[in-house]
């Protein structure tokens, strides 16, 4: 099977059963709004929805379809917190750990907010488990637990022990668990395109198929597209790992590197429950993580595989599938229907960029690989700075921003060195 990545949607499992196509005109001729928005990832479209709520004039322009990026390609794992917050301590104190511990748990409940409040269907179930292979995970777990107690962390959490593992997971490999009930997993795509139809709803205008070509900055900044102007007085790029040359001062801020699904047929009911049997999204703890878990429709899609080399594997199913039995040998007769990648785009000290391009340009990326929570705060937090309380925006652009060494022709195999340490480290250990 070959990954098409053309103006339509990947052929993934989500646009395959996407509620609706969206299908909104290209940015043709000169227009003005308040705030132009390049990308309909849920960064750009979590921004518009805010901002149109609160009666701005938004644009929010995108190269392709809404959620035609990461957000509509993503494992779906509805996953809190933020950036580590030990790192923002180290770097810019108590008060600042703070605010980012609050906004970690914050992005999970704007995902629940949105979804109650303009009914969005979009398969959400509670119940997250994340594997431990390795003794020591769990003592990490336990740590984790007691971390989250003394912060008065307000969801359940529980731990699996080995031999209780089979009420959670039907496999063998796994040595202990922990439960989070407050996280669980959704179908992103049709959050994403739910999301776009409630900013439309509230007057914001969407253009899609058309690619920003040039920003140009100033006391009034315009965006271009091949056949469209948009003037606007504020800008914000919410392209992530997509952003590519749109804005050369971003280019290189973020290695985009690939991540990749695949998804089985349908399972009959029982094998399902046996794999699953209380339907948890999940994730082991290595660097090069497996994460899985059932769709609505009752098929194991199941990720894993990053790749920092900007190639995607010649075959995605052969990769993966191998994966997948070693965790659950009893798919070795079950037919893959679907693959398909997309770029997730790392930070080099894995914490979220925002920042400014002169005073009216406004950009978050870098999510590093865990986007779905954290996206909707950050659109939270640059609606915030664009209606004037800069608070938290101003925490995170105090994070200098790493760019890769070696320079943007090599950023890739520079950082493809940079994980094989650590993934030798994680072998090795
Ligand atoms: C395979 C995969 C699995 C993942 N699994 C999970 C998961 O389970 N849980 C989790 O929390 N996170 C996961 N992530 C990460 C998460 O999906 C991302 O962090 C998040 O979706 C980023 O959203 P975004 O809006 O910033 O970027 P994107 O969704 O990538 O959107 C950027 C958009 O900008 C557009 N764009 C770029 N340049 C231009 C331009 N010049 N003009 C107009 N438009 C432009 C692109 O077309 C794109 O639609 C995963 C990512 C991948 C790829």
């Amino acid at each position: 099977m070959a990954m098409h990545d053309t103006n339509e949607h990947t052929r993934s499992y989500f646009a395959a059963t996407a509620n609706w196509q969206t299908d909104y005109p290209r940015l043709l001729g000169e227009h003005s709004c308040n705030v132009a928005i390049v990308g309909a990832g849920f960064t750009g479209v979590s921004t518009a929805l805010y901002l149109a709520e609160w009666g701005y004039d938004v644009a929010l322009i995108e190269a392709n379809r809404v959620g035609w990026g990461a957000s509509g390609r993503n494992g779906g794992q509805l996953i809190d917190g933020f950036v580590d917050v030990n790192k923002i301590e180290r770097r810019l104190g108590a008060d600042a750990a703070e605010v980012a511990y609050q906004i970690g748990i914050e992005c999970r409940d704007i995902v629940i907010q949105r979804i109650e409040k303009y009914s969005i269907d979009c398969d959400l179930r509670f119940g997250y488990l994340d594997l431990a292979l390795q003794e020591k995970e769990i003592d990490y777990f336990r740590a984790e637990i007691k971390r989250k107690q003394e912060r008065n962390y307000p969801h359940k959490m529980e731990l699996v022990a080995r031999e209780d593992m089979h009420s959670v997971i039907g496999s063998d490999i796994y040595v202990g668990g922990l439960i989070n009930h407050g996280n669980g997993h959704l179908h992103p795509l049709n959050l994403c395109i739910a999301e776009a139809r409630a900013a439309e709803q509230n007057d914001a205008k969407i253009f899609e198929q058309s690619p920003v070509t040039s920003i140009h900055h100033g006391a009034c900044p315009r965006v271009e597209t091949e056949h469209g102007v948009m003037h606007a007085e504020k800008v914000v790029l919410a392209g992530n790992a997509y952003l590519g040359k749109t804005e050369p001062k971003l280019y290189g801020a973020v290695i985009p590197a690939g991540s990749y699904i695949i998804a089985t047929e349908p399972l009959a009911p029982e094998l399902a429950k046996e794999l699953l049997p209380q339907d948890m999204a999940t994730c082991d703890q290595r660097v090069g993580l497996d994460y899985f878990r059932l769709s609505a429709d009752k098929r194991l899609l199941f990720g894993g595989l990053c790749n920092y080399l900007g190639r995607d594997p010649k075959d995605i199913t052969a990769t993966l599938r191998p994966k997948m039995l070693k965790v659950f040998p009893q798919l070795e007769n079950t037919r893959i229907d679907y693959e398909w990648g997309g770029n997730i785009a790392i930070s080099i000290n894995r914490i979220p960029q925002f920042g400014r391009i002169k005073n009216n340009t406004y950009y978050a990326q870098g999510y590093s690989g865990h986007g779905v929570a954290p996206t909707h705060i950050a659109g939270r937090i640059l609606a915030d700075v664009i209606a004037g309380d800069s608070a938290r925006f101003d925490v995170f652009e105090r994070v200098r921003h790493l760019k890769i060494p070696g320079g943007k022709w090599f950023a890739n195999p520079t950082l493809a060195l940079g994980m094989l340490y650590f993934r030798l480290k994680e072998v090795l250990q």
